[in-house]
């Protein structure tokens, strides 16, 4: 029986989340330290070690029942090598993450990109359930997304697998996109989309519970338009199934390539739960071939900010015992 324990690391722009994680993907204990950005971020793999090593000696654990790290990161990054060419947010450009952190923890060390983590942690311990085809996309302020085939992450030939955000969905007269495109899928389903929708479809109807809201509060936010769906308000509804209507038609097109078993929505605006996915469900139908659709179920995650270490770990865990 392998009784070691592994080490999931979760890098963000503002925290790093960091757990100890057993062999069977539960939980020992989670905590978060702050991103040290300063010094275009050097200092980040030592407060990791640092972090590391005290948390073992709190637990009164040796180090030797570590076997390994899994870290996700931001930006863009060679997963073979866990070379980090640039991750804005961090101020990382050529960083070498894999091998300063192996070399300061003595650890075997394995970087991805964190959406794909978040992806292979719901895949293993969340609402993917163990299935081995999957895609999850999560819905926050951006759009990110995983493709699990086989039970691997599809990487690609460099790394920009699974960038559903950036899925055009509307040829001409989009919004622009922070990578520089129009109409990305992005600019429709993120928080900050479905906020921007609401404010000028609001704007344009002036009766609704949500336009009530907007000039009460000055701005909309995501949660105010799925509140007001639920109170069956007709511009917020619409809202929904405009935003539902483009993120169905990209599933089912990304679902039609790769047949999955489970497609998992997380992120922040996946808390609206079921009515986001009776909405999302209806296009998806349309779009998706008879056979895909009877194959898949759309789900919401369920390990919310844990997904990333607990995907981790699955990794790091894979690469040892290969
Ligand atoms: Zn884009």
């Amino acid at each position: 029986m392998d009784n070691h324990w592994y080490v999931g690391v979760d890098i963000g722009g503002t925290t790093i989340k960091m757990a100890i994680i057993n062999t069977y993907g539960e939980m020992i204990t989670k905590w978060e330290i702050p991103t040290n950005v300063e010094d275009k971020g050097k200092h980040i793999t030592t407060d990791i070690c640092k972090a590391i090593f005290m948390k073992m000696d709190e637990l009164n654990e040796p180090k030797s029942k570590l076997a390994g790290i899994g870290v996700g990161a931001p930006g863009f990054i060679n997963m073979e090598t866990g070379f980090i060419y640039k991750a804005v947010n961090i101020g990382w450009t050529d960083f070498p993450l894999k091998d300063r952190l192996e070399v300061e923890t003595g650890l075997p060390v394995v970087v991805d990109n964190d959406a794909n983590l978040a992806a292979l942690g719901e895949m293993w311990r969340g609402a993917g359930d163990g299935a081995k085809n999957l895609l999850a996309v999560t819905l926050g302020t951006g759009v990110g997304g995983g493709l699990i085939a086989n039970g691997n992450i599809l990487h690609g030939v460099n790394g920009m697998a699974g960038e559903i955000g950036h899925i055009t969905s509307l040829a001409t007269g989009g919004a622009p996109c922070n990578c520089g495109k129009t109409g990305c899928l992005e600019t429709i389903a993120s928080a900050t989309g479905i906020a921007r929708i609401a404010t000028e479809m609001v704007n344009e109807n002036t009766d609704s519970e949500l336009s009530a809201i907007l000039i009460r509060k000055g701005k909309l936010t995501a949660k105010d338009v799925f509140d007001c769906a639920n109170n069956e308000d007709n511009i917020a509804l619409q809202v929904i199934d405009e935003v539902c209507f483009h993120l169905g038609l990209a599933i089912a097109n990304l679902a039609n390539a790769i047949n999955p078993e489970k497609i998992v929505i997380g992120g922040g605006v996946s808390k609206a739960g079921d009515i986001l996915l009776r909405h999302l469900n209806k296009h998806f139908n349309l779009y998706a071939l008879p056979r895909v659709a009877e194959g898949a179920e759309i789900t919401i995650a369920t390990l919310g900010n844990d997904a990333g270490v607990i995907g981790a770990v699955w990794l790091i865990k894979q690469k040892i015992n290969k």
